[in-house]
């Protein structure tokens, strides 16, 4: 596990680091430390440390950055780290990441612990007075006012971090005011939601297997859906089939009346006109008469045909 702590000093990224440890099995790498016990021991980098942390102010980037280049590709460091006060720049950032590409490594997550800097000013005064009373050497660094200059630091140099992280979606927020413990449960919940994360990943896969059968099941169901369907239809059809003979025989009965009506008045023209050519024998017009009844005739025997 890979992780870095952000917030500023007296934030409590310290004690959390500690505490995560223990629990996973990894290193802390602070900078502060490291360049602290440069400093005590006298070497190069101490001696160009010194003044600039007792100033509050940060160390150049070049000189961090080769402290954890250095640090992190030591064995102890194999399972992982929480890095503690590094990175403090974007430039720090981008060369922990080149560090990181390099060695095919990855950070699992960027916990920032959010805080109220009044309410820290007071802490560390408190911290100071409790330390002072209780006879404790106090950090050079480790006043109100030098706390300040660190806060501002902070603010400028390293508070963009936040973006930088989030914009990797890399960046989880806890409340850093709240009691260690429950900040202590803040972060176990994120990091318990990484390895979840992957859990959720393999839980998935193991839906979707289960899914498959369902799948399978559904497409059984198919040709019962199908069937179903054709019932329904059939059943329409029937109904429909129905409705239809119902109408052709209406049709059939109303053709078969017209035609009987059309066979009826046909068959009353043509004895009208037969009629008429027997009265026409007796008198001169009977040869005009005949071609009338005959033309009648022939008018009643087409409607006769049409009808039927
Ligand atoms: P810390 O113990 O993390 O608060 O660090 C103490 C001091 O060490 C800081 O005020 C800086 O002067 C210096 N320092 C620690 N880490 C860094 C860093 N990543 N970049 C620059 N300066 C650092």
């Amino acid at each position: 596990m890979r992780l870095i702590l952000l917030g500023p000093p007296g934030a409590g990224k310290g004690t959390q680091a500690q505490r995560l440890v223990a629990k996973h099995k990894i290193v802390q790498l602070s900078t502060g430390d490291m360049l602290r016990a440069a400093v005590a021991a006298g070497t190069p980098v101490g001696l160009r440390a010194k003044s600039i942390m007792d100033a509050g102010q940060l160390v150049p980037d070049e000189v961090v950055v080769a402290i954890i280049a250095d640090r992190i590709g030591q064995p102890d460091a194999k399972n992982g780290f929480v890095l503690d006060g590094f990175p403090r720049t974007v430039p720090q950032a981008e060369a922990l990441d080149n560090l990181l590409a390099e060695r095919g490594l990855k950070l699992d997550a960027v916990i920032e612990l959010k805080v109220d800097e009044g309410i820290l000013v007071k802490r560390i005064e408190t911290r100071v007075a409790e330390m002072t009373a209780r006879g404790e050497p106090l950090r050079k660094d480790d006043n109100p006012e030098v706390l300040k200059g660190r806060l501002a630091a902070y603010r400028a140099q390293t508070a963009p971090l936040a973006g930088y992280y989030d914009a990797k979606g890399m960046l989880k927020g806890v409340d850093g005011m709240a009691p260690i413990d429950d900040v202590t449960v803040a972060i176990d919940r994120i990091l318990a939601a990484k390895p979840a994360g992957k859990k959720t990943i393999k839980k998935a896969t193991a839906a979707t297997a289960k899914a498959k059968p369902a799948k399978s099941k559904l497409a059984k169901a198919k040709p019962a859906k199908v069937k179903a369907k054709a019932k329904a239809a059939t059943k329409a059809e029937k109904k429909a089939a129905k409705k239809a003979a119902k109408a052709a025989k209406k049709a059939a009965k109303k053709a078969e009346a017209a035609r009987k009506a059309a066979k009826k008045a046909a068959r009353k023209l043509a004895e009208k006109a037969s009629k008429k050519a027997k009265k026409a024998k007796t008198g001169g017009k009977a040869g005009a008469a005949k071609g009338k009844a005959g033309r009648a005739k022939t008018k009643a025997r087409r409607r006769l045909t049409k009808a039927s």
